[in-house]
């Protein structure tokens, strides 16, 4: 029987740790034969052409870019996040909406390795969308200095539909200071998508799987600690959900990814 690794792979680690070989139950871990290449990292864009359209989608994201109120951060209206506020180091200028659009396309194709795919993001004013996931974007900073650049829900297996996410502006602009425009879209795009697999029930897979079954580590979405340098690459889901307790292998809301790399205990 197939079991989800969250559910036992501190045990497994600890028993590791210890020197023990451990053959009990849950713990004989499978790895693929040998590292597979990471799907696009290579800097090319694909595109998606099997997203569900917004209203066929069992999960609507819609992104915010007027920041707005969410229920993760309660005492504060979100301002809205002004493109103008990054500083573009190869002198390219675009618009508020032409921003928008080139990080939600990029933010579509990055989810759409999902499966199965269910997932359609749009832009709009998250409070016209109740049953959706709604992602502010804002020009704002956490509060008491804090340095992450984005949070969100994490909705273990999906259940929920009107998950919230926050993705700090502030914090990225002055973390990265100058960029490229590409780099720039990366490194919103990657921060979006990362919040929207909270989300949608990934967690932050362990270091050292990612270590062990990837060829480029650094470009696993889920990471929970993204170097400034990473985040300005392109980076993209390659490890499988493993959080949600389905039954046998992928459940009705687990997440495959197409193309990427299994990740779980027999
Ligand atoms: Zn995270």
């Amino acid at each position: 029987m197939l079991m989800r690794i969250k559910s036992v792979h501190t045990r497994c680690f600890l028993g590791l740790l210890a020197g023990v070989l451990m053959l009990a139950t849950g713990c004989g871990y499978v790895a693929p034969a040998e590292k597979v290449p990471s799907p696009r990292t290579d800097g090319s864009v694909p595109t998606c052409g099997h997203a569900p359209l917004p209203d066929d989608a069992l999960t609507l994201i819609v992104l915010d870019w007027d920041g707005g109120q969410s229920p993760l951060v309660r005492d504060k209206v979100l301002t809205g996040f002004d493109v103008t506020s990054l500083k573009l180091a190869d002198g390219k200028s675009i618009t508020q909406g032409e921003f928008e659009t080139i990080v939600l396309n990029r933010v579509s194709e990055i989810l759409c390795v999902l499966d199965p795919m269910d997932v359609a993001v749009i832009i709009g004013d998250g409070g016209d969308y109740l049953d959706s996931t709604v992602i502010h974007i804002t020009g704002d900073a956490p509060a008491d200095n804090a340095k992450h650049i984005g949070q969100s829900h994490f909705d273990l297996c999906n259940e929920h539909l009107d998950d919230s996410g926050v993705i700090w502006g502030g914090a990225l602009a002055s973390r990265i200071g100058g960029a490229t425009l590409d780099e720039w879209v990366n490194a919103f795009a990657n921060t979006i998508a990362h919040e929207t697999g909270h989300t949608l029930g990934f967690f932050h897979p362990d270091p050292d799987a990612v270590q062990r079954l990837l060829l480029s580590p650094s470009t696993e979405i889920m990471r929970a600690h993204t170097n400034t340098e990473d985040l300005l690459k392109p980076q993209a889901f390659l490890l499988d959900q493993d959080t949600c307790p389905g039954t046998d292998g992928v459940g009705d809301t687990s997440y495959r990814v197409t193309g990427g790399v299994a990740y779980e205990l027999q």
